[in-house]
């Protein structure tokens, strides 16, 4: 049966389905009993899911400039007007 060590290197593997059905199992059985390891577990899960749903698009050059302006509180110097 895996130890709490082995459960910590396990999790992304036994996460992402990639372990063999008896590292599989041995994993299943250690957290049965250890709730650490099923706490560990619980917010791997939580912080995968979390990281997938931030997972959007860059912003626009509009929203890009909104957030220029508002950090350095003026806007970003425009260039020359053609004369
Ligand atoms: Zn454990």
């Amino acid at each position: 049966m895996p130890t709490c060590r082995d459960v910590s290197e396990l999790v992304t593997d036994y996460l992402e389905r990639r372990l063999s059905v008896r590292g599989w199992l041995g994993v299943r059985w250690h957290l049965r009993q250890c709730d650490a390891c099923r706490r560990y577990i619980a917010q791997m899960r939580q912080t995968i899911r979390l990281l997938a749903d931030s997972a959007f698009p860059p912003p626009g050059t509009e929203t890009e400039e909104t957030v220029l302006r508002a950090v350095h509180g003026s806007a970003p110097p425009d260039p020359a007007p053609g004369e």
